[in-house]
C-alpha cells in the first residue's frame, strides 16, 4: 500500500544534523506512527513520504524552512523560574546551552538556556532544531488506511500514535 492522504504510516527513523551527528533515533523503541497529509510531521519529511511503500528504506535531507524553521535571533525571553518544568534541584543546576521546558499559554515549549539567575532565566525560544538542515534515514514499517475516528481526530491511534 502506497503512502497517500489519510493513510497511517509507521516508521523508524534516525535523525542527523548536517555534520552527521545523530540527534534522535526511534530504533530500539516503538516506531513512530502518523496520519499522512495532515501536517502531523514536519513538512519536508511528509513530502518525502508521499508515494513510498511499506518496507521502503530511504534518506531525505530537509532544509530548515521545511523542518523547524529558520532561527530568529530576536527570540530571547526572560522567564521566571517558576514557569519552568522540573524541581528546585534541577533548576539550581541550569547551565547555558541546556534545553529546558517552559510552560506557556500555548502549552509546554522547549527552549535553550542562555543565562540562569536566581529567580529568572534568559532563554532562546527558537526550537532547538531551528536553522538546522536535517537528514532523516527512514525505514517504513507499515502503511494502512486510517479509521474514520483517526481522520476526525487528525492523528494516528495505537502504538507510536496518540492514546486517549
Ligand atoms: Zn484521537
Amino acid at each position: 500500500m502506497q503512502i497517500s492522504k489519510d493513510k497511517i504510516v509507521t516508521f523508524h527513523y534516525r535523525l542527523q544534523d548536517e555534520n552527521g551527528v545523530e540527534i534522535e533515533s526511534s530504533h530500539g523503541g516503538d516506531p513512530m506512527a502518523y496520519l499522512h497529509g495532515h501536517g502531523n510531521i514536519i513538512s519536508g519529511l511528509e513530502k518525502g513520504m508521499e508515494g513510498k511503500n511499506a518496507e521502503d528504506i530511504f534518506s531525505i535531507t530537509v532544509e530548515a524552512k521545511d523542518a523547524y524553521g529558520e532561527r530568529n535571533e530576536d527570540s530571547k525571553q526572560r522567564v521566571p523560574l517558576k514557569h519552568l518544568s522540573g524541581d528546585k534541584k534541577s533548576k539550581a543546576k541550569l547551565k547555558p546551552g541546556m534545553v529546558v521546558t517552559i510552560n506557556t499559554e500555548e502549552g509546554a515549549k522547549q527552549v535553550i538556556v542562555i543565562k540562569a539567575g536566581k529567580f529568572n532565566v534568559d532563554v532562546d525560544t527558537n526550537h532547538p532544531l531551528a536553522g538546522k538542515i536535517l537528514t532523516f534515514d527512514v525505514d517504513v514499517q507499515g502503511v494502512r488506511d486510517a479509521s474514520n475516528e483517526e481522520i476526525s481526530h487528525g492523528h494516528a491511534h495505537g502504538v507510536g500514535g496518540h492514546h486517549h
